[in-house]
């Protein structure tokens, strides 16, 4: 099972930055508030994520590290709708099998934590231990018993570098979280929580504080329903001249997504109105019922699959073009 583990890692987790997401997606489909977020040299060494979620049961850490075990889902009817970060029930025994690995918990109304450690896919057994409500998960030592996939690993402030994007992304989106986060014993980022969010990713402060206050002083914000679609967020307008093809954050239902059709529908609306040749700047939300959109795609869930492919592009065209129109008139 090890192997078949190993294997599976070999899709889901590429690099450190890989294992910070799949175990900050954890937390937060948890129902985390604030989500710690502790490194070693670029993860490589360490990577610490403690949550204060509802936690896992002493009896349900085994099944947490089996493969293809996920309590996020009971039915294919359920895949069909899926609304939480995670679902496929392999993160964490791909993540097991290629680490020194270790999740402690302390599930919500219950008054003992416990822990299982698993090193490069050997699971030890359950032991008490004392956790506040929530669970921490350790991976030390990432790909020590995988050479060929180690070697492949860049320098330590490349891959914090990929951490700390991908941790911009989930902050862009969840500015209802707090994020804290060190690297070698030093705090290096700390994403305050704004509390309960009605209206989740509007928000003034994380965007400066992710994007820089150039960026949100010259951001037109965007809010547009239609056709049982929701496009809402931040396009940058002609007077931020800073804008590059990095600064393109596109949300599916909460998941930042890459997704070629709807950035050419982004992309195409601000050259119709504004500047042929620029990259727009922009974070963009887009919400749809989950059933019209397939998010198992890929392991990594980096892209979907709408059914009305056309139709969204249009939309999002469509609202674009028309905010960005009315600026210029
Ligand atoms: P998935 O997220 O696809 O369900 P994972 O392998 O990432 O699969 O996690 C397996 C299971 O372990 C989850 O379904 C969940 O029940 C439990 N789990 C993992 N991390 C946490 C966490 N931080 N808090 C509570 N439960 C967790
Ligand atoms: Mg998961």
């Amino acid at each position: 099972d090890t192997l078949i583990n190993q294997i599976a890692a070999g899709e889901v987790v590429e690099r450190p930055a890989s294992v910070v997401k799949e175990l900050v997606e954890n937390a937060l489909d948890a129902g985390a508030r604030r989500v710690d977020i502790d490194l070693e040299e670029g993860g490589v060494r360490l990577i610490r994520i403690r949550d204060d979620g509802a936690g896992i049961s002493p009896e349900e850490l085994p099944l947490a590290i089996s493969r293809h075990a996920t309590s996020k889902i009971a039915s294919l009817d359920d895949l069909e709708g899926v609304t939480t970060l995670g679902f496929r029930g392999e993160a964490l025994p791909s993540i097991a099998s290629v680490s020194r690995f270790a999740l402690s918990s302390r599930r919500i109304g219950e008054d003992r934590g416990a822990m299982l450690e698993v090193d490069g896919g050997r699971v030890g057994e359950i032991a008490p231990k004392p956790h506040p409500q929530g669970t921490t998960v350790e991976v030390r030592d990432l790909f020590f018993n995988v050479p060929a996939r180690r070697k492949f690993l860049k320098a330590e402030r490349t891959e914090l570098g990929h951490i700390e994007e991908w941790l911009r992304q989930l902050a862009l989106a969840r500015p209802d979280v707090e994020l804290r986060v060190s690297h070698n014993g030093k705090p290096t980022r700390r994403w305050k929580g704004e509390g309960d969010l009605v209206d989740m990713g509007l928000s003034d402060t994380r965007i400066s504080e992710a994007l820089g206050e150039e960026f949100a002083k010259n951001a037109l914000r965007v809010e547009h329903s239609g056709a049982d679609l929701r496009l809402h967020g931040w396009i940058a307008q002609p007077s931020y001249n800073r804008a590059s093809a990095d600064q393109q954050y596109l949300y599916v239902n909460g998941r930042a997504v890459r997704d070629r059709s709807i950035a050419h529908a982004v992309k195409q609306a601000y050259a119709d109105v504004l500047f042929h040749g620029r990259q727009p700047a922009y974070v963009l939300f887009l919400e749809l019922d989950p059933r019209r959109v397939d998010v198992n795609v890929h392991p990594a869930k980096h892209e979907v699959r709408f059914r009305d492919a056309r139709l969204i592009h249009d939309f999002v065209y469509r609202t674009l073009n028309d905010a960005l129109a009315e600026t210029r008139a």
